[in-house]
């Protein structure tokens, strides 16, 4: 099937909306005038809302593995001890970024598809009297496995320990909610091909006051990710070097469909999404991964039934209806796949993506009907009260 015509229902990179495809043919403009000056002010102040915070935040012309490394060379220095936080393949990654970069790294782990456990990470600090950990690392939506931290209750674990937070928000921030400075994050790094609706190439990070300070004390190496120098440009309203200008254009637009619609009500969708999906596999017979209370909003993990690998489900929805969603990674191979429903996604897609399910799971056997699934979700929609008695 013609790629335009797919649906493209992955954790990322993420549909992106038309408008955003043609802001981004703009022409090249100086990125050391006015004009870009007002861009780069008016897309910061934009995904400083998303973000809810009034720190101040970067932009990188990155992946978002780029803005994970810029958050471990600023606020980590050679030897700094480390708490890693991990639940998934991306909290490993932040752990290794950190490794790689000198640190000595105690990871905590939690089984894939639980989420990581507040009290153990406070009997850790509590029990670090001399603070020699000096930051830990935690991501808020764990895409590998599609579980939410409760970055609250992390934060608020951690008491008065001074260590930095970081936390890896790139597949949660704009899907679900994330106060940046209610709940008193020090780093959160995002990126540009989830939820911001735009493709990948731009990441960013929020830095708090403390954590600035902490910046300029560390001693790793650095150039492209540079925290102060970057600040330092900002002012005159520049990056340091040349920034991905059409993304820019890109995030523009984007933002202005973000804040059109409002944070609430993006958040609120997503949710929707999330039950949509629960509750059409659940209908199906199927077994989720994940647990409703720590279940994303950017992204579900149905397991394979037994007999039917989960790549060759991907296969067939593939071929046959042009729906395309990702596998599992590393040990998860082939036992999950996985359902993107963040940015812009339409109820729709996803109630399409489901009848494409049931039909090739009833094609190969699996002991369903037609219509198992999907008619419950089907019934999400119905608003006149009557339609939903039996
Ligand atoms: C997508 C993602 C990243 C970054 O991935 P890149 O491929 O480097 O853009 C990091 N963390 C999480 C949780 C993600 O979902």
């Amino acid at each position: 099937m013609n790629v335009e015509q797919q649906y493209l229902l992955l954790p990322g990179p993420t549909p992106v909306p038309p408008s955003v495809l043609r802001a981004m043919s703009k022409p090249m403009i100086n990125h050391r005038g006015t004009e870009f000056r007002q861009l780069l002010e008016e897309v910061t102040a934009g995904i400083k809302k998303i973000y809810q915070t009034d720190n101040d935040l970067v932009i990188f012309p990155a992946a978002g593995s780029g803005a994970m490394e810029a958050a471990v060379v600023n606020f980590i220095s050679p030897g700094d001890k480390v708490l890693a936080v991990s639940i998934g393949v991306f909290g490993d990654r932040f752990a290794k970024i950190a490794g790689e970069f000198g640190a000595q790294v105690e990871k905590v782990n939690s089984p894939w598809g639980e989420a990581a456990d507040p009290d153990q990470i406070q009997d850790i600090l509590r029990a670090d009297n001399g603070h020699d950990i000096k930051v830990v690392l935690v991501t808020h939506n764990e895409t590998s496995t599609g579980v939410v931290n409760d970055i609250k209750a992390i934060k608020k674990a951690m008491g008065n320990h001074p260590a930095l937070l970081l936390v890896d928000a790139v597949s949660g921030l704009g899907a679900m909610d994330l106060k940046t400075d209610e709940w008193n994050l020090d780093v959160v790094v995002s990126g540009s091909q989830k939820a911001f609706m735009l493709p990948p190439g731009l990441s960013f990070m929020s830095v708090s006051p403390r954590a600035i300070e902490a910046a300029k004390e560390c001693k790793n190496h650095k150039f492209y990710w540079d925290l102060e120098n970057a600040l330092k440009y900002a002012q005159r309203g520049q990056t340091p070097y040349t920034p991905a200008i059409s993304l820019f254009f890109g995030l523009q637009e984007a933002l202005n469909l973000m804040l059109e619609e409002g944070l609430e009500n993006i958040i609120a969708r997503h949710a929707a999404y999330r039950e949509m999906v629960r509750t059409g596999i659940k209908a199906m017979g199927l077994n989720l991964l994940v647990q409703d209370p720590v279940a994303s909003s950017s992204v579900t993990s149905v397991l394979a039934p037994g007999g039917l690998g989960a790549n060759k489900i991907r296969r067939s929805l593939l071929e046959r209806f042009g729906v395309v969603v990702a596998g599992g990674q590393q040990r998860l191979d082939d036992f999950i796949f996985r359902i993107g429903h963040l940015g812009f996604v339409r109820p729709l897609d996803l109630l399409s993506a489901l009848t494409a399910l049931e039909i090739i799971l009833y094609e190969n056997d699996f002991p369903i009907e037609i219509g198992q699934g999907t008619r419950e979700v089907q019934k999400m929609f119905v608003i006149k009260e009557d339609a939903l008695n039996e």
